[in-house]
């Protein structure tokens, strides 16, 4: 059969002076959350269990915010019509010296890739407080917000704040780093290419041909250590997205293509030397003469931190409860997509409320503890499992369990630090997991148990308040009957008096007697994951124990 072979190198990313798109307009709803009250919120980053009604011993910090300053009273306020930038509706081009000159609280812009909100108005809406914010003043806060939630949905929270573009600098300055903070998300994206190609893994390349009926574009990563899981594929109407995730970078091949496709495709690896194969079969048996339209930021290398997160509308299968609060969410990825969350990673799901999306990050889990562990996935798996608790006075989990079969919710990208190879040659694998903070666990747990020969045991001390709440309990007791490398381990903090196991808050003393490692030269890895104080109690007690930094994962946002 004849190969025709096409190259396309088209790149280029055009910036104009527009508004972010409108999230969608929804009617007002009161909810719990807007209780007009004096609220204590952290910042975005870590939402959660901090925020208990029963008061932790030792609660990380909370912004007290003024009355009627909660998101939902932000909200209101965007939707009020009032001009909140000062501008009335006009977008303007701001340069480096405007923005600067705008660093006081009353008069404050701040820029985020590459747009510019005057967030004065905001200032006491923020949950991390109005200082927090005044760090970014009349500067590019990018990497600031990135460092602390750079998946909040910020284009939407502050679409009425918008006061323009950046006017694009001339030329790429020679050192770039230097640069960074004040151009982050402007550059040409070829020039951030070149650059960046230099510092971190070898620039990926693309290619592609096509026979009668088919159409393969080849991904070369030149990296080894690249499998289902590196590549995510979208595709709809004529728009066709593949990014692959290449260390902390992100190569992303996004393309209009010039002919229509079929809506399934395969995605095939060829891991001995990094090449991603992904087969489209064409809907017309023509000859095509370009793959198509280069659409933004296609063939372009950068950082993860620096790219933004790609979303796709899931529907929703099924709901089963799970325990008094929680439940297990089944969500089906669309049917022209390919996307495996890696083991230990997180993904934000995002659904509009009352008019704004909001966005909040939960662990992909199995559907059962039972379901064996598939490596190398495989790329027909397109249900997306979540152990999600509701909160009923919470923003975000009366909404979620308020959609019906059938309804849709956003499902972003992968993110998160956890890398499988951590559990690569491991002799004992402890887990230390409270509440919902059990949800990474459950894929870590599936895959070592499947996956790892060297395994001798894998310990989970699974921390709740009372025995109701406890996830999955049977199925826990079931694989410890079942598996012999497996034992649990349940602390209570508010049991019954019929309780008869360990009870309180981890400690010392718990971590000890739990935390026995073979021998001194065992490989050893602890996972940690909870609420903040949790976690962050968990991890100093660790390294008293005299646990070294590369034995423990703590996850986080
Ligand atoms: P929130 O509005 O954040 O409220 C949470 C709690 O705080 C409620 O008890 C609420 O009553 C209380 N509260 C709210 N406002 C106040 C206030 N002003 N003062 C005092 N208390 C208040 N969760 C899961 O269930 N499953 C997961 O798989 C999961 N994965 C996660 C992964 C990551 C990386 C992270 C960081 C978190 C994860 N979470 C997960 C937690 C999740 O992201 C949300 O924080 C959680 O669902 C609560 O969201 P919410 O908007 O409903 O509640
Ligand atoms: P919860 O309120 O039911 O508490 C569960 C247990 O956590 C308690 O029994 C107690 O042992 C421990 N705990 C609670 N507060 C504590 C404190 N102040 N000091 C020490 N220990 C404390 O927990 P939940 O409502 O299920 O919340 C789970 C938390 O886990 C949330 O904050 C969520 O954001 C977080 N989480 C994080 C990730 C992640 O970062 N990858 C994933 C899932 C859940």
């Amino acid at each position: 059969m004849e190969i025709a072979k096409r190259t396309e190198n088209g790149s280029g990313q055009c910036v104009h002076l527009c508004r972010p798109p409108p999230a969608p307009d929804l009617p007002m709803q009161h909810r719990g959350a807007d209780s007009g009250s004096a609220v204590f919120w952290r910042p975005w980053i870590d939402d959660g269990g901090e925020k208990e009604q029963e008061a932790p011993h030792n609660a990380v910090e909370a912004v007290p915010l003024k009355q009627g300053r909660s998101l939902m009273d932000w909200i209101r306020l965007t939707k009020s019509g009032k001009d909140l930038t000062g501008l009335k509706g006009r977008l303007i081009e701001v340069t480096e010296e405007e923005l600067k000159k705008h660093n006081k609280k009353d008069d404050c812009w701040i820029c985020i890739r590459g747009f510019v909100y005057n967030v004065s108005p905001y200032m006491e809406y923020h949950p991390g407080g109005e200082d927090e914010l005044m760090r970014a003043a009349g500067s590019d806060g990018t990497d600031l917000f990135d460092q602390v939630h750079r998946w909040v949905n910020y284009e939407s929270m502050l679409k009425e704040c918008l006061v323009g573009r950046m006017a694009m600098k001339p030329a790429l300055p020679k050192d770039y780093h230097e640069e960074k903070k004040v151009l982050n998300g402007m550059l040409p994206q070829s020039q951030v290419t070149d650059t960046l190609a230099k510092e971190g893994p070898s620039s990926p390349s693309y290619d592609w041909f096509q026979t009668d009926s088919l159409v393969t574009i080849v991904i070369y990563t030149k990296q080894k250590d690249i499998n289902l899981d590196s590549v995510i594929v979208d595709h709809r109407d004529d728009s066709f997205r593949a990014e692959t995730v290449i260390k902390d970078y992100s190569y992303l091949v996004h393309v209009a293509l010039s002919h229509e496709i079929q809506e399934d495709f395969s995605v095939l690896v060829v891991e001995n030397v990094g090449k991603i194969e992904i087969v489209l079969k064409k809907k017309e048996n023509t000859s095509w003469k370009c793959l198509g339209h280069p659409q933004e930021n296609h063939n372009s290398f950068i950082p993860k931190k620096d790219t933004g997160l790609f979303y796709r509308k899931c529907q929703l299968v099924s709901k089963e409860d799970v325990t008094h609060d929680t439940k297990l969410f089944c969500l089906m990825l669309p049917p022209s997509t390919h996307l495996e969350v890696p083991v230990g990673q997180h993904v934000y799901l995002r659904l509009p409320i009352t008019g704004t999306e909001i966005v909040k990050p939960y662990t992909p889990v199995c559907d059962s503890l039972f379901s064996e562990f598939k490596e190398p996935v495989l790329p027909n798996n397109i249900y997306i499992y979540f152990l999600i608790k509701i909160y009923p006075a919470g923003f975000f989990t009366p909404e979620l369990d308020q959609l019906q079969i059938g309804d849709y919710v956003s499902v972003s990208n992968p993110e998160g630090n956890f890398i499988i190879s951590q559990l690569q040659e491991l002799e004992d694998l402890f887990l230390l997991a409270a509440g919902t903070g059990f949800t990474p666990m459950v894929k870590v747990l599936n895959y070592a148990l499947t996956n790892i020969p060297s395994l001798r045991k894998v310990k989970l001390m699974f921390f709740n308040k009372t025995e109701d709440d406890i996830i999955w309990r049977s199925q826990l007791e079931k694989l410890a009957f079942k598996d012999k490398r497996f034992e649990v381990e349940f602390v209570l903090s508010a049991p019954t008096s019929e309780w008869s196991g360990k009870q309180g808050y981890i400690s010392p003393a718990l971590l000890s007697e739990f935390l026995k490692r073979r021998s001194d030269t065992s490989k050893v890895l602890i996972c940690l994951c909870g609420p903040t104080p949790f976690t962050e109690q968990g991890m100093k007690m660790l390294h008293d124990l005299n646990f070294s930094k590369d034995e423990i994962h703590s996850f986080t946002a």
